[in-house]
């Protein structure tokens, strides 16, 4: 993709939402790490929702270690694969108390040593409790990235490196909270809503959904019981309005998603919230 067009396409990404953020829940960088390492297969919202209820008793490494594998489980228990991940909370903390103070380490190899905690989990506490340039690549971002073009690459690290190559230095920092939500409700795996894309024009992907299947999109986003879950301000996505075409109108077949296999993680959030930003 050409330099200009990557610039437009995060130039119209801040400018719908000018501070773009995570929509997990913390309030501390070690709940941040927690909420992440417990984010993995699974969505941000049922991670909230274990942590709204771990948090107030234990949100420190010391009191997590404190109640041990068998007392965390039942609050990891939403968010599945709950045995796996509350060992790996309790060794997480093990490692902090005795290896960092309790305090959650700069560095990548020490983050990523780390029990339950990988590159993308390292990426993340890096850009957002250290304020580094890092993009984290999850499901969303990877789909993204190599249907519109932006990066084009068979693994997550592949595209990590060429976005952190194509991503002009002024957008580094936030490019991966605009991926991630434009790929989470707008670009979602099984039939991106391209007619209400604020950056379609920019897009290569060449199977753009039509605008008579984009009632198909906004179902398939809503789920099978229509319900949208809350959204910060901050995390809103950027959609385009779109008039709805008369019948008949003819379109490209649409197809649902290059990044169809790497996705396991329902895209939920019901397109209703519709805003118009400046062209670039
Ligand atoms: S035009 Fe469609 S495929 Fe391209 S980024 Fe927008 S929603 Fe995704």
């Amino acid at each position: 993709m050409h330099p200009s067009r990557v610039r437009a396409i995060f130039r119209r990404l801040q400018a719908a939402n000018p501070r773009p953020t995570t929509e997990l829940e913390y309030s501390t960088p070690f709940e941040l790490l927690v909420a992440v390492a417990l984010s993995a297969h699974t969505t941000d919202k049922s991670v909230n929702a274990a942590t709204r209820q771990l948090f107030p008793v234990a949100n420190t490494p010391q009191k997590i270690l404190a109640l041990g594998v068998e007392g965390v489980k039942p609050y990891i228990k939403p968010v599945g694969l709950y045995n796996t991940k509350s060992k790996n909370l309790i060794e997480l903390c093990r490692r902090l108390v005795e290896e960092h103070g309790g305090d959650v380490p700069r560095d990548r190899a020490a983050l990523e040593s780390l029990p339950g905690v990988g590159r993308k989990t390292a990426n993340v506490i890096l850009n957002m409790v250290f304020g580094e340039t890092t993009i984290a690549v999850d499901t969303h971002i990877f789909r993204v990235a190599n249907r519109t073009g932006l990066a084009e690459g068979s693994t997550p690290r592949a595209v990590e490196d060429q976005l952190n190559e194509v991503v002009p230095a002024e957008y580094k920092k936030d490019a991966h909270h605009w991926l991630i939500l434009h790929g989470r409700y707008v670009c979602t795996a099984r039939l991106p809503a391209c007619p209400r894309c604020i950056i379609s024009d920019l897009c290569e992907y060449p199977n753009k959904t039509a605008p008579r299947d984009l009632s198909k999109s906004d179902a398939l986003a809503a789920g099978a019981d229509g319900s949208a879950p809350a959204r910060s301000a901050a995390a809103r996505p950027a959609v385009a309005r779109v008039a709805r075409p008369k019948s008949g109108a003819t379109a490209a077949k649409t197809r649902a998603s290059s990044g169809r296999a790497s996705s396991t993680r329902s895209s939920r959030g019901a397109l209703t919230s519709t805003s118009r930003s400046r062209r670039s």
